[in-house]
């Protein structure tokens, strides 16, 4: 991607980074694109800024957290509406001191007032259609991203997090150049910016979308980001930012003279000040599951992660595919994505016991599951959930429902000690509420919206009902993959609920497939997600349709792209592949440390 390449190059120069690297202007072009090989530490994400701040700190001494930290605040700028301050996210850590993976739930929690029918219109007790619920103040849920930085830095990191927001906070004064996917969420987003000042004065200048090219800046965030790193988060979860974000809530900052049309309410919520003040960050044990000889580990409840490429795996695992057909082991895949889907829909949601969850990731579910896959038919979708307190081959009888998403980004840093991090962060959908915090130059999330609205499992009870301080089911998948103990692969995704079968599918690309995982993450991607037809990215319909419809799946109609991963590959004796996408999302930017 040219003009990637050309805006990685402007923005570290704009830094001020590559003249601290000897060689490095020569080499910055190469080092940030998709692909990155060499030693020491690593960085892949979806944006050559934040890549740049990334190996900048791991380069003067920092590590993976610290890393990670920097590099997903520069995120916050430059990826504003797929991240930032005022989301959350979830953050899976594997210490090369212990040998440990542990995590961290930054997810956005609901307020204490929210009840079961927070998205049931009181007027006719019918749900808000999606878009009214998405842009209001019901939608937001208390951020969880900024506590979690604060808590990685602490806990793992090497510097203080005033110290990380800084690279962020002059990508925010100096500004970065506009790329072509950022005016293109703009482009989509106008209308709901349009609504709100506070947006429409940063991402719609002169009442449009900005040029390709031109130069973009967020003073406002900057001062957001030095005021917390001076003051610490208190300040965010307590203080003058904190009455910011709960005055946005409650009373969203609809402009006089809107731009463009918007064709609901836009409706308060009631969030209070406690909320924020009683923001707790979890720390739930990784999901862990064996996969050919590999050691997965994902990420638990709130997120459905964990536990649906768990299962998935699981089933694959019980056909040999090193001697099947690519056609073959692709019905597997789709056939496994389902299965599992059908289990998260019924069973998975933030209160989810863990006898259940870990039910879900045993190989006896798995035996259970994959006995109704047959090589040579597709199963009918949707497919029943299984029932979890049965043994033998016997579904329960009612299917469940189909969800989308598209925003979010994903993060995988390493470091020369060992250190992986991998975190997924989101605001939700892309540009979340719509809302930016006047004065604060970030905009609030709309995470509560992951909530089902209204039951979705017939006479079963639903998961992922709303609740007070209740936190949405997610399908951000952070994955871990260990071998002998020590770090194989790390890689997540954004992409809703698609999430889970890209990080499915690339680890089958890779495990199972012979590809190399550059090749694994460019292969053309298909979701099944238990609903009646697969959703493709036209490549891969082109290339493996007509065979999989013999098989008896059908496909719906066809997506331009599934997913932004980023990945780690870690080799012998020090080696590692860093990647993110080839083409998906304008392109990502991978570098490592000491390059080849
Ligand atoms: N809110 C979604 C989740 O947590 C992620 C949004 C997206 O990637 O589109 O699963």
């Amino acid at each position: 991607m040219p003009l990637r390449r050309a805006t990685a190059v402007t923005a570290v120069a704009a830094l001020g980074l590559v003249t601290l690297v000897p060689g490095a202007p020569a080499q910055a072009a190469d080092t940030y694109g998709p692909t990155a090989r060499g030693y020491g530490g690593a960085v892949a994400t979806v944006d050559p800024t934040a890549t740049a701040v990334g190996i900048e700190v791991l380069r003067r001494g920092g590590n993976a957290v610290d890393a990670a930290i920097a590099a997903a605040a520069t995120l916050g700028v430059t990826e504003p509406f797929s991240a930032g301050i005022g989301g959350g996210g979830f953050f899976v850590y594997y210490d090369a001191r212990t040998r440990k993976v542990q995590t961290i739930d930054g997810r956005e929690s609901g307020p204490a007032s929210m009840t079961k029918d927070w998205f049931i219109d009181p007027a006719d007790s019918q749900p808000y259609d999606f878009p009214e619920a998405r842009v209001s103040g019901l939608s937001v849920g208390t951020p969880g991203t900024l506590a979690t930085w604060e808590s990685a830095a602490r806990k793992w990191g090497t510097k203080s997090l005033g110290s990380l927001l800084q690279p962020a906070a002059r990508v925010a004064e100096n500004g970065f150049p506009v790329d072509p996917t950022f005016r293109q969420q703009v482009t989509d987003n106008a209308a709901v910016f349009g609504q709100f000042e506070s947006s429409s004065d940063i991402y719609l200048p002169g009442g449009v979308p900005p040029a390709v090219g031109s130069t973009q800046r967020n003073p406002d965030l900057a001062a957001t980001y030095r005021l917390i790193a001076r003051q610490g988060t208190g300040v965010f979860y307590r203080g003058a930012v904190a009455r910011d974000i709960v005055r946005t809530v409650q009373d969203p900052p609809v402009a006089d003279d809107p731009i463009g049309e918007w064709a609901y309410p836009i409706r308060g919520a009631n969030m209070r000040l406690s909320d924020l003040a009683n923001y707790r960050l979890r720390t739930p044990a990784p999901t862990r599951s064996g996969y050919r000889g590999l050691t997965v580990y994902g990420m638990s409840t709130p997120s459905s992660g964990g536990t649906a490429v768990g299962e998935a795996l699981n089933i694959i695992e019980r056909t040999d595919l090193s001697s099947a057909s690519r056609v073959q082991a692709l019905h597997q895949y789709l056939e496994a994505s389902a299965l599992s889907f059908a289990d998260r829909n019924r069973y998975v949601g933030a209160y989810t016991p863990q006898w259940k969850l870990d039910r879900l990731i045993s190989d006896g579910w798995a035996r259970q599951r994959a006995c109704q896959i047959d090589p040579a038919h597709a199963l009918t979708k949707p497919v029943p959930p299984g029932d979890i307190t049965a043994s033998g081959c016997t579904p329960a009888p009612v299917g469940g429902p189909v969800e989308e998403g598209q925003s979010t980004t994903n993060l995988t840093v390493s470091d020369k000690w060992g250190n992986v991090v991998e975190y997924t962060l989101t605001i939700e959908q892309t540009g979340g509420s719509g809302i930016v915090v006047p004065g604060r130059g970030f905009l609030l999330n709309n995470e509560l919206t992951d909530f089902n609205f209204t039951g979705t499992q017939g006479d079963a009870p639903d998961p992922n009902l709303p609740g007070p301080g209740k936190r949405p089911r997610s399908s951000m998948s952070p994955t871990i993959v260990l071998k002998d103990g020590k770090p194989f692969l790390a890689l997540g995704s954004p992409g809703g609920a698609t999430i889970i079968t890209t990080v499915l599918q690339v680890l089958v690309n890779r495990i199972d497939l012979g590809m190399t995982l550059p090749q694994a993450m460019a292969a053309p991607r298909a979701s099944q997600r238990n609903s009646a037809g697969i959703q493709a990215e036209p490549a891969f319909h082109t290339q493996y349709g007509p065979e999989l419809e013999a098989l008896g799946h059908t496909f719906g109609p066809d997506v331009p792209e599934l997913g932004a991963a980023t990945a780690i590959e870690f080799g012998r004796n020090g080696r590692v592949i860093a990647s993110s996408e080839p083409a998906r999302r304008g392109s990502g930017a991978a570098a490592v440390e000491f390059p080849n």
